[in-house]
């Protein structure tokens, strides 16, 4: 890796990786932000309720504007944002009004309080929303930062003239300054814990579901892929086969030449089948020197035809140290009405009748 890309990562996790996995995250960051969105919309609604009861006490001019924008237009964009959030297919919406409400706000209280004698009593509430943006709100580092960008442009094109002017005012543009910094930081942060972690968990995901000496799925996920596949052909009426293999006197291997080598023999005889069969097939490790192979969209005759190369394959393939090892093939194609149980009950029966008339054969029940 070069010093670039080096950084590049260390800024963000994901990238150089696939446009798969950078949309598989995107999809699920925003899955997860948004319960976020939802508390954080309804708390901030309450919250300008209550300013709107403390200001009409205390400011000296606009009440009913004031009353009208943070008691009512506010609050009521908020509220629409969390009730919004329960519904998937209001998503854009929802994210639209979620930005517009602070942007409003922002317009709002420029428009109210930026030439006022008592704006350093009102300006919190622009730090607090440009904190609100970035670190709160729920949004994306990149929603963020347009959104929080665009206020804080607002702000400053506002009162960056008045600013200026010697006095106590200069303030405003460093509490400006480090409510904007502080947002940008905890808002790529966050944006980076959450990538690393997602990384991690699909990684996890992935080790849990594979075999770890010949690297096939492992049982659990054979087995459900197996199931995803029987759902699909009791939905749709498509054939789809499975073949068992269990691989003939593989307890003589370890007898005779060691754990070591049976291990071997496992491993090389994994990559053959899964060199040997098309890319939608699945391989798995049912356990031991068992393998289960689902083909989609196969008959049983294509499932024999497939067992068949397979069983060619393995005839002229030289394994380390034991040279040649023949398996027995069970086939069995899905009939309505079969469940996993049953299946693989009748690929079982296929295999064992295979093993008794006299092994290194294929049969389809
Ligand atoms: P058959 O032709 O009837 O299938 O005979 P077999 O010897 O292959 O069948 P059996 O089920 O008696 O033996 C399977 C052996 O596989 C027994 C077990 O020691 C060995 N085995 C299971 N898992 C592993 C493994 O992970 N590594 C190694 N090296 N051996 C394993
Ligand atoms: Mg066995
Ligand atoms: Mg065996």
């Amino acid at each position: 890796m070069t010093l670039i890309s080096t950084l590049k990562r260390s800024l963000d996790p994901l990238h150089g990786l696939s446009d798969s996995t950078q949309q598989e995250f995107a999809t699920w960051y925003q899955q997860a932000k948004v319960p976020q969105i939802r508390y954080v919309a309804f708390l901030t609604a309450l919250l300008y309720l209550v300013y709107a009861a403390v200001e009409q006490q205390v400011a000296s001019d606009q009440l009913t504007l004031r009353l009208l924008i943070h008691g009512f237009v506010v609050p009521a964009t908020l509220l629409a944002v969390g009730i919004m959030s329960f519904y998937a297919q209001l998503y854009r919406p929802m994210l639209a009004l979620l930005i517009a409400s602070p942007i409003n706000a922002t317009i709002n209280h420029l428009y109210l309080n930026s030439h006022h004698n008592d704006f350093a009593y009102f300006s919190p509430e622009l730090y607090l929303i440009l904190i609100w943006i970035f670190a709160i709100s729920g949004m994306t580092l990149r929603q963020s930062v347009l959104t929080g960008g665009a206020a804080a442009v607002l702000i400053l094109a506002t009162t960056l003239g008045d600013s200026l002017q010697p006095g106590l005012q200069h303030l405003h543009l460093v509490w400006t300054l480090a409510a904007t910094s502080f947002g940008l930081l905890s808002a790529f942060m966050l944006e980076k814990v959450h990538k690393t972690m997602f990384l991690q968990q699909s990684q996890l995901a992935l080790s849990a579901s594979i075999d770890g000496l010949t690297g096939l799925w492992n049982r659990a996920r054979i087995d459900q892929l197996f199931a995803e596949e029987l759902a699909r052909a009791q939905r749709y009426g498509t054939a789809f086969s499975v073949i068992l293999i269990d691989i003939d006197h593989f307890k003589n291997v370890n007898d005779t030449h060691g754990h070591a080598v049976g291990d071997t023999v496992l491993r090389q005889f994994a990559t053959l089948l899964r060199r040997n069969v098309r890319m939608v097939d699945k391989v798995g490790r049912l356990g031991g020197e068992e393998f289960l192979i689902i083909l989609p969209e196969a008959d049983s005759e294509q499932a024999r035809a497939a067992a068949h190369t397979l069983q060619q394959r393995l005839e002229a393939f030289d394994f380390d140290t034991v040279q040649r090892k023949t398996a027995s093939f069970g086939v069995a194609q899905f009939r309505m009405g079969d469940d996993l149980s049953s299946m693989l009950e009748r690929v079982d029966r296929a295999m064992y009748k295979a093993k008794a008339s006299g092994r290194n054969r294929i049969e389809v029940l």
